[in-house]
């Protein structure tokens, strides 16, 4: 079930919001601490869903400061009117009679809330409450790391009674998305942001379109990006789209990990049935996996691990998506055969980070002339040292003669967008002017490249190409790319 909480402070806005609400919850959560002076039977009265009454101290995280007696009359008369459900707090429910709350159809959730951590003995907390003679029990706690959410899915793999449990803040979102994967009773989502009750809560509406939670079950395999951050990745939506449209029962969420061994190895718990592995952790990634691909071994980065049997095994799909991209622009002018389209091109190849290495050694498989510069003359040499190629130093960018330019450095990503790693002046007319970068899709450097008479060709093909291939490794199945572009259109242009 997916509840809305209502936290209005006057009563039209709250009659207003159930209104609203009824329209894609399941259940809303009347949240009185919100409320001045509830008038807690007319809104029962006009409730069209099952409510939860909800009359939060302070010291719970809730708005109420008044007295404890005044408070928990609220939730007797709550009982008294009949409410569909009472969220009473651990150290309060004694003040309900037990044969009070079973003369009436009321259900009682004993709740506890713990806004600094996930504790490790959950298994205390729950044991106390469910001997509470509640008909539900609540844990809900703070996550500090995404490991706390494993914490949260062995707890409700236990519960003998119907729990609500799941971790607040943005490393637990993922327990808030996964709640019928975990097991919960139900989880909450804000009517719209900016109407969140508690810290990390997503909006009705991301749940709902983004991580398709009316198609998730038990057996929903899941898949996930790896980064840090994760929040504003567009990755959830687009492959979120494609197993929809691909009538797969398969859901991708962004885990935001700090500590890349720690998250692989407790999250195998999950059986993940693939990541894609972002900023900061390629490279670090490797030497959790069972197995890697030659090339991502050349590479020496991963941005893509499939679930094989319960091996981890690790991909870099950027190489063949930047490839792709260049050989459809030969292609697309007529020239050259297949895999002959890159041979002999000089390359002028800028940065010398994850993304340089895997288009390197893609450029150089195709028998490419690459040329590394980079910021850092070192790290161009190292790079040029592992992949057989030439490396020079940024000063000497003006004697370079090239067919190819790719930039493969954040000079000129959003927000510096002013920027350009190279002066106008070197871009030549009939070069082939690459930037990997793809928010904003027309760099300043692709808009001179274009003014000079350069073809020029953006990182959102790069981008397409390697999230298809990401979805082939892990489903056998080749995605429309069109949707993956027409969503990442839609995404980065602010829609
Ligand atoms: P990375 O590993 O952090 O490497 C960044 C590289 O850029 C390093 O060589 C660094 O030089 C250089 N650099 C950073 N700031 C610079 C500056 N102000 N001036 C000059 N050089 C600078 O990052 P990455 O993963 O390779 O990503 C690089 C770019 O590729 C990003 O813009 C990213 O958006 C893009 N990318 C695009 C796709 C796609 O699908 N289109 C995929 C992956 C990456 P030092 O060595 O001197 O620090």
């Amino acid at each position: 079930m997916i509840c809305i909480p209502i936290i209005a402070n006057n009563l039209d806005d709250v009659l207003r919001d159930m209104a609203e609400a009824s329209k894609c919850a399941d259940i809303m959560e009347i949240r009185l601490d919100y409320l001045k002076n509830p008038d807690l039977r007319s809104i029962l009265e006009r409730r069209t869903r099952p409510v939860i009454v909800t009359n939060r101290p302070v010291r719970e995280g809730g708005k109420f400061n008044g007295s404890e007696e005044e408070r928990i009359e609220i939730l007797k008369l709550a009982i008294r009117l009949q409410a569909d459900f009472v969220d009473i707090e651990h150290d309060s429910i004694h003040y309900i009679r037990k044969d009070a709350a079973h003369r009436v159809p009321t259900r009682i959730i004993v709740s506890y809330h713990n806004f600094r951590e996930t504790p490790d003995d959950l298994n205390t907390i729950y044991r106390k409450l469910s001997s509470c003679d509640a008909d539900i029990v609540k844990i809900v706690t703070y996550a500090n790391d995404i490991t706390d959410n494993i914490k949260i899915y062995r707890l409700l793999r236990q519960a003998q009674l119907p729990l609500i449990s799941f971790c607040m803040g943005e490393y637990g979102v993922i327990s808030r998305i996964l709640y019928k994967k975990f097991g919960g009773y139900l989880t909450f989502a804000s009517l719209q942001k900016g109407k969140e009750s508690a810290p990390g809560q997503i909006s009705i509406h991301e749940l709902l379109h983004v991580y398709q939670a009316r198609n998730q079950d038990k057996n929903t395999a899941l898949y996930g990006l790896i980064g840090n951050p994760v929040a504003h990745s567009i990755s959830p939506v687009i492959h979120n789209t494609l197993f929809k449209e691909m009538h797969l029962n398969n859901i991708y969420v962004p885990f935001r990990v700090d500590k890349i061994g720690e998250f692989i190895r407790e999250f195998r718990a999950l059986d993940v049935k693939g990541y894609s592995v972002t900023i900061p952790h390629k490279e670090s990634v490797i030497n959790h996996l069972d197995a890697i691909d030659p090339m991502a071994g050349k590479i020496r980065a991963v941005n893509t691990v499939v679930n094989k049997n319960g091996q981890l095994v690790g991909y870099n799909t950027d190489c063949k998506a930047a490839i792709q991209a260049l050989e459809d622009v030969y292609q697309a002018s007529g020239m050259d055969a297949k895999n002959d389209r890159l041979k002999g091109r000089r390359v002028t190849l800028l940065g010398a980070g994850g993304a340089s290495r895997a288009i390197a050694f893609g450029l150089q498989e195709r028998g490419a002339q690459v040329t590394v510069v980079n910021r850092n003359y070192e790290r161009a040499q190292s790079l040029a040292g592992d992949v057989g190629c030439f490396s020079k130093k940024s000063d000497d960018l003006p004697s370079l003669e090239a067919d190819i330019l790719i930039n493969a450095t954040p000079v000129g990503m959003f927000p510096e967008v002013n920027e350009t790693p190279i002066d106008r002046g070197l871009l030549k007319p009939g070069m082939i002017v690459f930037d990997t970068i793809y928010n904003p899709m027309e760099t300043r450097l692709l808009r001179e490249a274009k003014s000079q008479g350069c073809k020029i060709i953006g990182g959102l093909p790069m981008f397409v190409n390697q999230a298809a291939a990401q979805f082939e490794l892990w489903t056998g199945l080749k995605p429309p790319r069109k949707l993956i572009e027409n969503i990442a259109n839609k995404k980065l242009h602010g829609e």
